[in-house]
């Protein structure tokens, strides 16, 4: 059996994958992490679907775990949109784009949430809360995965006011057994509020919680997924012979990206490695882990609002789990990008090719450099943003699961940024 450990205590005692999902942050409020990575699955090499190739890939870290045997029916469950490349060309130049948003609320966020939800309603042993601090696409991809799912509720928080018009409808519009919450501050102070409620004892919450933020193991793992299944499809697709794949990823608490560089670092029992190549990590001007790449310094800074929201993280928390494993940060590079680059590269990828990208997306093609010929990672649709994307591009056809939430009502409650009122409104 793989057991999990805490980035904080990684030689003290292991805990079984399922116990790991449940618990989300680890006692002593460090993350979990495999103790050491299992071997990669050969037959991984043989399969052609996302499907086929997720379950190769994540059984080796299900192996002994009482949900091992479910893992094909939680995959089958919990991706049935696939995560296509898409070229876009024009201008002398081919974008290559993984989307990563054909799930329901149109981010890729759907799949780490969904895999959770499938997994947890699995090993559901008392009435749970999921307690969700979100940036934008977070709070609502986690509430479309277990809205309605019996035995679970949802509480969300995000910082009122920064976040889209369309995610801030899109949070608000589930009901049901979804709370949402517009707290009075940054998404840092969401996540602390968050942290400090898991910290508490149950008496003062009355609950009992459930991360699903991207420290959760059960979103990290599954993101490992659509980097394989692409990186393979391209291997399959290309006449040289050991062909890499590099990808720039839009990265904010570092969850996308360090699942990609985990899916790098497997490696058979004989030493042979998924083709993946180099990994660049593009921020906002939220530029921690870029000061961190250059310096091996972690040095937190308070959150800047920019246009690509969902990224406005100035600690990452999963920053924690990449030291754990690469104290030398061999392998990966950052590039920090400013909103008028963000505004012009949705700009001229429009004009070249027609091809309207999100905000998000936007920093990873200005991150690479104009003959980079790997693949950037779309991470959300751009009609999510069109109070950015629209003056822009003209207006972005909407995706019919958006569409869908975007004509119920939305209700969010206000709450000062302290963790007191949280624990208040999860007694209340
Ligand atoms: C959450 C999000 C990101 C950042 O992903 P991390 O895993 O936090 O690094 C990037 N783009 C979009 C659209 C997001 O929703």
């Amino acid at each position: 059996m793989i057991d999990f450990v805490s980035t904080r205590t990684p030689s003290g005692p292991g805990r079984a994958l399922s116990e790991a999902l449940a618990q989300g942050l680890a006692p002593d409020g460090g993350l979990y992490v495999p103790r050491a990575f299992p071997h990669l699955d050969p037959a991984i090499f043989e399969e052609s679907t996302l499907v086929g190739r997720a379950v190769r890939l994540l059984a080796p870290f299900f192996a002994g775990d009482r949900l091992e045997g479910e893992l094909p029916a939680i995959v089958a469950a919990a991706f049935p949109f696939g995560a296509p490349l898409r070229e876009a060309s024009g201008g002398g130049r081919t974008y290559r784009f993984l989307e990563l948003f054909h799930g329901p609320t149109a981010a890729f966020k759907d799949f780490g949430a969904r895999f959770l939800a499938e997994c947890l309603s699995r090993n559901l042993e008392e009435e749970t809360t999921i307690l969700v601090a979100t940036s934008g696409d977070t709070g609502a991809a986690v509430a479309g995965a277990f809205h309605g799912r019996p035995g679970f509720r949802v509480v969300i928080l995000y910082p009122d006011g920064r976040v889209s018009p369309r995610q801030a409808h899109q949070l608000g519009a589930f009901g049901g057994n979804v709370e949402t919450y517009r707290v009075s501050g940054t998404f840092d102070d969401c996540q602390a509020m968050v942290k400090a409620a898991f910290q508490a004892p149950r008496a003062r919450t009355g609950r009992k919680l459930a991360s699903a933020n991207s420290i959760s193991l059960g979103r990290l793992l599954p993101q490992m997924t659509y980097y394989a299944d692409a990186a393979l499809s391209c291997a399959a697709r290309s006449n040289e012979g050991a062909h890499e794949t590099s990808f720039v990823i839009p990265t904010g608490n570092l969850g996308n990206a360090f699942a990609a560089w985990m899916a790098r670092a497997l490696s058979t029992d004989t030493g042979r490695r998924l083709p993946i190549g180099t990994l660049t990590l593009a921020t906002n001007a939220n530029r921690m882990l870029v000061d961190y790449v250059a310096s091996g310094e972690v040095a937190p800074a308070a959150t800047i609002a920019t246009l690509a929201n969902a990224m406005d993280v100035g600690a990452p928390s999963n920053l924690e789990r990449l030291r754990h494993f690469a104290s030398d940060r061999a392998g990966i590079a950052a590039v920090s990008v400013d909103d008028a680059a963000i505004a012009q590269t949705i700009a001229t990828v429009f004009r070249e090719t027609g091809y309207a990208i999100c905000p998000h997306t936007a920093c990873a093609v200005a991150a690479a450099p104009a003959d980079f010929n790997g693949v950037f990672v779309a991470t959300a649709h751009p009609a999510k943003f069109d109070t950015i994307v629209t003056p822009i591009c003209g207006p972005v056809a909407v995706p019919a699961g958006l569409a869908e939430l975007l004509a119920r009502d939305a209700h969010a409650a206000p709450l000062a940024a302290s963790a007191d009122a949280l624990l208040d409104a999860l007694r209340g």
